[in-house]
């Protein structure tokens, strides 16, 4: 599919999103709907929780000091925003940036779903713990960050890297160090997948 009909697709999801009155108390409270930024032809996806107040005043993900932070780590790992897309599973900012709620996340569940199937990326990185339980149901990420795991997504398989979130690691010097570690392994696990082509 070109680049052009993915993103009349996603466009599309925004609509969709819209029109279903999905949360509606968090769609009244949010200044924008946050649906995504960058390639949508990435090998990599990055999904992290919800927008914050920087992301819903901008209408892009991350842009906030965990998205500065997040830039950081992509440049130490060669890559840019533009080599990348970066989604939450929440596409509204939750008031005064509480955890997204139980019934939010899986009401913007099927969205994501759908936003993965048309931009078809080999990696998922799930950036904290909410986006990573609907990924890797029942693990703990204390216990599996930074180790992918092969799993079957819709028709294909994926590989998923469940990493910290970068707003919890990035005034906690050790989950830092953490984190920054796990993300150095991307490349080498992209380069894997390809090679097994
Ligand atoms: N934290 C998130 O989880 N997502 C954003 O877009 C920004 C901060």
């Amino acid at each position: 599919m070109s680049s052009r009909d993915k993103q009349t697709l996603l466009d599309r999801i925004t609509a969709d999103i819209k029109k279903n009155n999905i949360c509606p108390d968090l769609a009244e409270s949010a200044t924008n709907l946050v649906m995504g930024d960058g390639n949508v032809d990435a090998e990599i996806v990055f999904i992290g929780e919800a927008p914050g107040k920087n992301e819903d005043e901008q209408g892009l993900p991350f842009v906030g000091a965990a998205g500065k932070f997040l830039n950081e780590m992509l440049a130490g790992i060669k890559l840019t925003r533009s080599d990348v897309y970066i989604t939450n599973i929440v596409k509204y900012r939750p008031p005064n940036n509480r955890d997204p709620l139980p019934e939010e996340k899986k009401a913007f569940w099927p969205y994501l779903v759908t936003q993965i199937d048309i931009i078809r990326p080999k990696v998922i990185v799930t950036l904290g713990r909410h986006s990573m339980e609907y990924f890797l149901p029942d693990q703990k990420i204390s216990a599996i960050h930074g180790q992918p795991k092969r799993i079957t997504f819709g028709e294909s398989k994926v590989v998923i890297l469940p990493l910290y979130h970068p707003a919890a690691a990035l005034y906690n010097g050790g989950m830092r160090a953490t984190l920054v570690e796990d993300f150095s392994k991307i490349p080498k696990i992209i380069e894997q997948l390809n090679e097994r082509k």
